[in-house]
This record gives C-alpha cells, sequence and structure tokens, in this order.
C-alpha cells in the first residue's frame, strides 16, 4: 500500500513485525524497526526520498560503499518522556557531524531539511516501535554511501542516504576491562581518526578479538605514534577521575568527538566537578593507580552512555577499580538520563521534540 502522510511517500510494510517482540527484553541492535528512510543524491541532486519497509537495498557488487569503503555512518537515540512526547539527543550534532565525515570521503552532504524531515516521518510512521521509558530507548541510524559500480579510486557521483530505526533495551553494562595493545593503532595524524567512516571499524575486531583471548572486554586504543597516550576505549570516548577531576584526552584529530564526550564535559561543569581534556599517558595511569589517586574510569558513548571500566590491563599492569556510590560516573549518567528522557529542564537546548 502507498500512502502519503507527510511530504514523503510511504511503502507500508503488509505485516508489522511489532506484535511478535518482547519489548521488556530487548537486545541491542539486531531488530530493525519495520519501515526505513531511502534517498538517492546523482551528481548532487537529490531525490526527495522515502520510507519503504526495512530490507535490501539492490546495492551492486562493485559499488564503491563495498570495494573502498566509501560509506560513512551515524548513530543517536530518541527516548519517550512522561509526557509521552518523543525526544530526540541533540540531532543536529550528528547531522553535522555526518557531514563532516562524508566531507572528508569526498562525498557531497546530506542536506539539512532532507534529514530531519526523514528522521520526523520515519519515526511517527514506526511509533509503535518506540520503547516506554522503562523498557528502552529507539536507536537511529543512519548511513550515507557511494553506490557508483565502476572500479575507480575517484570520489563517487551516485550516493543513498538510508535512516533505519532499532528499539534498544536498557544498557546492562557487566564487567568492563579494557587492555592496551602495541601491535595496533585505531586512527593517527592525518587519518580518519575524527569522523565515523565505516572503515574505521572493520580495522579493530582482531585487536579486540585479541582483548578477548587476554580476558578482557576490549582495547584502549593509544596514540599511534609514542604508543603511549590514551586515545578511546573500544568505540567509546574514555574518561578517568584522577584526584578528583575527570580527565579526557583532547580532540587533536585522531579521537572521535563523541556527542555524548561533549555532553559529560558540560554536565560535569554543571555538577561542580572539575574536568580537563588532557594528554594522559599509561605512565601517568600506572603511577596514580599505585597512589590511589585514580579511583575511575568510564567509557562514554551513545549505545552505553556512561559505561564504568572495572579493569584496565596497562602495558601488563593490571589495575581494578570498583563501582561505588556518588562515583562521577553515577552522577554523570544520572544527570544524562534525566535529560534524556526529560524528567528535568533542558537546561542546554538538546532535545528535539517530537
Ligand atoms: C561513535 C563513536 C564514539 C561515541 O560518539 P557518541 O556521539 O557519543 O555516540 C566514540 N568513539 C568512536 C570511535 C565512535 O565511533
Amino acid at each position: 500500500m502507498s500512502t502519503n502522510t507527510g511530504s514523503i511517500p510511504v511503502t507500508r510494510v503488509e505485516a508489522s513485525r511489532r506484535g511478535a517482540i518482547d519489548f521488556d527484553a530487548l537486545p541491542f541492535g539486531r531488530i530493525w524497526s519495520d519501515h526505513m528512510f531511502v534517498a538517492s543524491c546523482q551528481d548532487g541532486m537529490w531525490t526527495d526520498g522515502e520510507l519503504r519497509p526495512y530490507g535490501p537495498l539492490g546495492l551492486r557488487p562493485a559499488a564503491r560503499a563495498l570495494q573502498y569503503g566509501l560509506s560513512v555512518f551515524e548513530g543517536f537515540k530518541a527516548q519517550k518522556t512522561p509526557d509521552g512526547d518523543v525526544a530526540v539527543f541533540r540531532p543536529e550534532s550528528n547531522w553535522r557531524r555526518l557531514n563532516t565525515s562524508a566531507a572528508r570521503l569526498a562525498m557531497p552532504a546530506v542536506p539539512h531539511d532532507l534529514f530531519f524531515d526523514a528522521l520526523v516521518e520515519l519515526i511517527d510512521v514506526d511509533r509503535v516501535w518506540m520503547p516506554e521509558p522503562h523498557q528502552g530507548s529507539l536507536y537511529i541510524r543512519p548511513t550515507f554511501f557511494c553506490v557508483d559500480d565502476d572500479l575507480m579510486v575517484e570520489p563517487g557521483s551516485g550516493f543513498q542516504f538510508v535512516i533505519m530505526t532499532a528499539p534498544v533495551g536498557p544498557y546492562f553494562g557487566g564487567e568492563l576491562g579494557l587492555v592496551t595493545t602495541r601491535r595496533y593503532v585505531r586512527a593517527f595524524p592525518g587519518g580518519t581518526g575524527d569522523i565515523k567512516p565505516c572503515g574505521n571499524y572493520a580495522g579493530t575486531l582482531l585487536a579486540t578479538r585479541e582483548a578477548q583471548e587476554a580476558g578482557y572486554q576490549n582495547v584502549i586504543w593509544l596514540d599511534g605514534i609514542e604508543k603511549r597516550y590514551v586515545e578511546e576505549c573500544g568505540v567509546m570516548n574514555v574518561m578517568f577521575v584522577i584526584d578528583g577531576t575527570a580527565v579526557t584526552p583532547p580532540l587533536e584529530g585522531t579521537i572521535l568527538p563523541g556527542i555524548t564526550r561533549d555532553s559529560a564535559i558540560v554536565l560535569l561543569a554543571d555538577l561542580g566537578i572539575p574536568c580537563e581534556e588532557r594528554r594522559i599517558s599509561v605512565e601517568e595511569l600506572v603511577l596514580s593507580s599505585r597512589d590511589g589517586t585514580l579511583t575511575e574510569a568510564f567509557g562514554l558513548g551513545t549505545a552505553a552512555s556512561v559505561a564504568p571500566i572495572h579493569r584496565l590491563g596497562l602495558d601488563g599492569v593490571d589495575v581494578r577499580l570498583e563501582e561505588f556510590e556518588g562515583s562521577v560516573a553515577d552522577r554523570l549518567k544520572t544527570a544524562l538520563l534525566a535529560i534524556q528522557r526529560g524528567e528535568v529542564e533542558d537546561r542546554h537546548g538538546w532535545l528535539r521534540r517530537l
């Protein structure tokens, strides 16, 4: 059935899959809502796009997205608020970052109105897929990639832009142990560590597997030059609490400018907790764990929000960290979730309510 809700044509699913899903036990990113948004761009001209059932795209095998990784993505969340609105957290920042990523791969920009009209309509058409506040949130995954199917290593001319959404449960961390690696680097100056191209992730998987074989869950990425300074953990930004001050590596071109990281820095100021953006060496972490001043480490990202780290493997030195009540991670997470859920005043203008 083809209908027209707002301005975007909709081809609806014949039968929704929603009824078969237990929303009280949602996994992360394995269940996709009924519909997706798809638009194309050819030589800089955009088609308006459409909503259609989530499913195969008809990509050709020679597509540059597949051959050369000409593909970028974003990830952000929407929550249902106590008054029943849908609140999307900082989507303007994700739209901007998507286009920063695209520009770095010589791709065109996704127009603001196309992105937001699609987002609003997609969430509306799939509103039965929006979890209740206690069940979780809606994860939103825009993806933008080149479909040209010649073998030229050149900027593309034909692109597709897709948005899909997934209802996701609350994040239950479990034990999080991270270990440094000297064999692999995630990013290096002049590379693409500060954007979200698909190619950044494939190169981390073997390192992650080896970290897991060593009894940890993921990798602490060090700088690519000296392998001395901590940059990120897994696919999250990282923050430590040393002597009561929250410290996080500065954005100097090799670190992904996380929106959770940015929000955390603002909220720490609100909470009156000192915060510094500066380089943190592995030696400093080892020394501050020995003298007891290193009290916390946590990851920051959309999926896990604030994820306490329980164990650090620092070039052979194993450091254990206990979670405790009133920790910086706890206070930060509480403050962030309260804003994201629309439970407190949105003082920084971060929510877009639909
Ligand atoms: C997406 C991502 C993050 C987190 O960014 P958010 O905007 O907070 O979700 C951190 N590090 C890497 C490598 C990422 O890809």
